[in-house]
């Protein structure tokens, strides 16, 4: 990220960075107030109206954070076991671990890559208290499947919406469903919005959402006193747990409120996109993202391929021959199963998670961010005829 950019070599992501976000965050240097401050409590009201369904929105340093912070006050602790997709990022069951919790890492489904709600049913026990689904690439999980299992089990549903900015399920945003605990949305730099570092964790329930905004800042509490007494003085605070440090500054929120603006006509250029690759790539040997069910919002944060057995190259090394035409591609995810971490600790293979196997073996991501232009897509396109077609 340090390095100037190479015109010929189109990046894997590149943030959608502009004069009015440069503007925002020199005004928070100006204002003479760079930590948690004004401009984070603002942008926590504007991305909660945004989320809407009368949500909290409490602003991290993370996704990680926030759901380190949303399983944390839902209690879960040393004993429990919650329920993650193996073809997602560590930052989704690590956070378990730190509360001493086990991850029972599960399959996905074929078609979409998200979590297999069947796989989720056979992995629930007594100790489950959770289940941590990962809206895959932007395309939402079957939530109406995960809600229905999580209230038959008495499971908290606490999804990774690192990549669901703007996401739709059943006709309303990722963040705002009813039948979830949290919603943990990510602005690190290649999301669909970004703040450099940053989270947002959306929560509808008050006192989970005052727990996570104690926990997030060392557990200091400045409320309790003052339910007692109208005369606390301002520099009095009590400290009611270890918390953490996990607030977001005003320097990022300033950036994150201007992301947040333009965050559905990003989503448009992303979904314009999109569409051109499913138009212009599907004659060849590869197996395209699902799209999202008619009338739902999909945010394409990722596009993600999978080559057919008709394809004559590798996926390995066609993401060789691809950064030698110019073109930087990624893979999400060698899953969880694969891991020394995870693999080890419970003993996993890989028979375990077919459909993941079958999809990571297969898969790479193109580029797909807003700031691409038709022409870099082009080259995308190009790229990958020459080696496909
Ligand atoms: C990016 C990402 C995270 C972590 O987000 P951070 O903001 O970097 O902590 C978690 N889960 C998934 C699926 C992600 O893609």
């Amino acid at each position: 990220m340090s390095q100037a950019p190479d015109q010929s070599f189109l990046p894997f992501a590149r943030p959608d960075i502009g004069e009015a976000e440069i503007a925002a965050v020199a005004a928070a240097m100006r204002s003479g107030w760079v930590t948690t401050g004004p401009q984070a409590r603002a942008f926590e009201e504007e991305f909660a109206a945004f989320i809407g369904g009368g949500v909290q929105a409490v602003a991290v340093n993370s996704a990680t954070a926030g759901l380190h912070l949303a399983l944390e006050a839902l209690g879960i602790g040393a004993g429990d076991e919650v329920i993650v997709p193996s073809l997602t990022f560590t930052a989704t069951a690590e956070v378990a671990r730190y509360l001493g919790a086990d991850v029972r890492l599960v399959d996905v489904d074929a078609r979409t890559l998200c979590v297999d709600a069947a796989a989720v049913e056979a992995a629930i026990t007594p100790r489950t208290r959770a289940m941590l689904p990962v809206h895959y690439g932007g395309l939402a999980c079957d939530m109406a499947a995960l809600h229905a299992l999580a209230e038959r089990h008495g499971l908290h549903v606490v999804e990774d919406a690192a990549h669901a900015l703007p996401t739709t399920s059943g006709g309303h945003r990722i963040g705002s469903l009813a039948g979830s605990s949290a919603a943990v949305f990510s602005f690190y730099a290649n999301k669909t919005m970004t703040t450099g570092e940053g989270g947002m964790a959306v929560v509808r329930d008050a006192k989970l959402a005052a727990r996570m905004r104690v926990m997030r800042l060392h557990g200091i509490d400045r409320d309790a006193f003052a339910r007692f007494t109208s005369r606390t003085p301002a520099w009095y605070y009590e400290v009611v747990a270890p918390g953490f440090k996990y607030n977001m500054t005003d320097v990022a929120a300033a950036l994150g409120r201007v992301q947040l603006q333009r965050v559905e006509a990003m989503a448009q250029r992303r979904a314009a996109l999109a569409a051109r690759y499913l138009e212009e790539l599907r004659d060849l040997p590869l197996t395209l993202p699902a799209a999202a069910p008619e009338r739902e919002a999909h945010a394409w944060h990722l596009f993600v391929l999978r080559l057919t057995d008709e394809a004559r190259i590798g996926r390995d090394d066609l993401i060789d021959a691809l950064a030698r035409r110019g073109v930087g591609c990624s893979v999400h995810y060698v899953p969880l199963h694969r891991q020394p971490y995870w693999r080890d600790r419970y003993a996993l293979r890989p028979e375990q998670f077919p459909q993941a196997e079958a999809a990571w073996q297969r898969m790479l991501s193109i580029p797909l961010f807003s700031a691409m232009s038709d022409e870099e897509q082009g080259r995308v396109i190009a790229a990958l005829r020459a080696e496909l077609a």
